[in-house]
C-alpha cells in the first residue's frame, strides 16, 4: 500500500498519523517578546532529537463513512454527554471557545478547577499568561479556538485516564474536522502525547513541528507549568515563535 493511501485510510477511520517535518534553525526575537516577563532569556539551543517512525497501519482497511456534522448537533452532544465516569463529577462539560473558523487551534488537556466552574478552557492564572503569550505573536483569544482532549474535568485535576480519553477523543476529532485549522498547537504534555500518540516526554517533544493529518503541529508547556517552572518561559517563547514561523510559511506558500 503506497503512503498516501495509507493516509487517507487512517483519515478515513480517525486515525491520527504523523511525521515530523522539520527542527528548527534559532529564530530571531519578535517585537512584543520584551513585554513579557520572564521571557527575556536568551534563546534556548534545541537538541537533535532522532525521528521518530510514525505507527504502522493495518494493511488492510476499509474507509468509514465521515458523517456530516454541525457545531450545535456537536456542542449538544458534549453537553450531555456521559461517555466515561467523568460525568459524574463535573459541574458542566466545557466545550471549547473562540473564533469556529480560526487559523490556530490550540488543544489543552482537560478543564481545571475555575474551567469546571466557568465552562469556558484556559480561564484563571494560567488562561492569563496564555493570553498575554499570545498577545505577543499577534493574536487573540478570539482569533484562535482551544479545546481540551477531555471536555470534563478530572477530579482534584488529576491527569486524564487512557479510558477517558479515548471516550473524549471522538469528539475533539469532530471539531478538528470542522474547524480544518491550518495549525495546531498541543498545550501541555498530555496534549501532545496524546496527539502525537507517544510516551515522550515534552521536553524532546518541543521545539520541532510535525504533521497530523496534513496539518503543522508543534509542541507548547502548558501555562499552568510555566507559572511554576518560571525557567521554561524562554523555551515556551521559542515554541510559540516555532508555530508562528510555520504557520506564516504556510500562508506565503498559498
Ligand atoms: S470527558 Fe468526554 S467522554 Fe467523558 S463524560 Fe465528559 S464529554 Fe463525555
Amino acid at each position: 500500500m503506497d503512503n498516501t493511501t495509507r493516509l487517507q485510510y487512517l483519515e478515513a477511520m480517525g486515525i491520527e498519523s504523523w511525521q515530523l517535518r522539520y527542527t528548527p534553525p534559532a529564530i530571531s526575537d519578535l517585537s512584543g517578546f520584551q513585554n513579557l516577563k520572564g521571557l527575556d532569556a536568551p534563546p534556548v539551543e534545541i537538541p537533535e532529537i532522532p525521528v521518530i517512525a510514525p505507527p504502522i497501519p493495518p494493511e488492510v482497511i476499509q474507509p468509514a463513512m465521515i458523517p456530516v456534522d454541525n457545531w450545535d448537533t456537536l456542542q449538544q452532544e458534549v453537553a450531555t454527554c456521559r461517555q466515561c465516569g467523568l460525568c459524574q463529577t463535573r459541574t458542566q462539560t466545557v466545550f471549547g471557545s473562540g473564533n469556529k473558523n480560526p487559523d490556530w487551534l490550540f488543544i489543552g488537556e482537560a478543564p481545571g478547577e475555575q474551567e469546571d466552574l466557568q465552562g469556558q478552557p484556559f480561564v484563571g492564572a494560567a488562561g492569563a499568561l496564555l493570553t498575554e503569550m499570545l498577545r505577543a505573536i499577534g493574536l487573540k483569544r478570539e482569533d484562535i479556538f482551544i479545546a481540551n482532549i477531555l471536555k470534563c474535568r478530572p477530579p482534584g485535576n488529576r491527569d486524564p485516564h487512557v479510558d477517558e480519553m479515548n471516550a473524549c477523543r471522538p469528539f475533539l476529532n469532530r471539531q478538528i474536522a470542522l474547524i480544518q485549522p491550518k495549525i495546531i498547537v498541543a498545550v501541555g504534555r498530555i496534549a501532545a502525547q496524546q496527539l502525537l500518540n507517544t510516551d515522550i516526554a515534552i521536553g524532546k517533544l518541543r521545539g520541532k513541528v510535525y504533521e497530523v493529518n496534513n496539518t503543522p503541529l508543534c509542541v507548547f508547556y502548558h501555562p499552568a507549568y510555566l507559572l511554576r517552572s518560571l525557567s521554561q518561559k524562554a523555551k515556551a517563547w521559542q515554541d510559540l515563535q516555532l508555530a508562528l514561523k510555520t504557520y506564516q510559511e504556510i500562508k506565503e506558500r498559498k
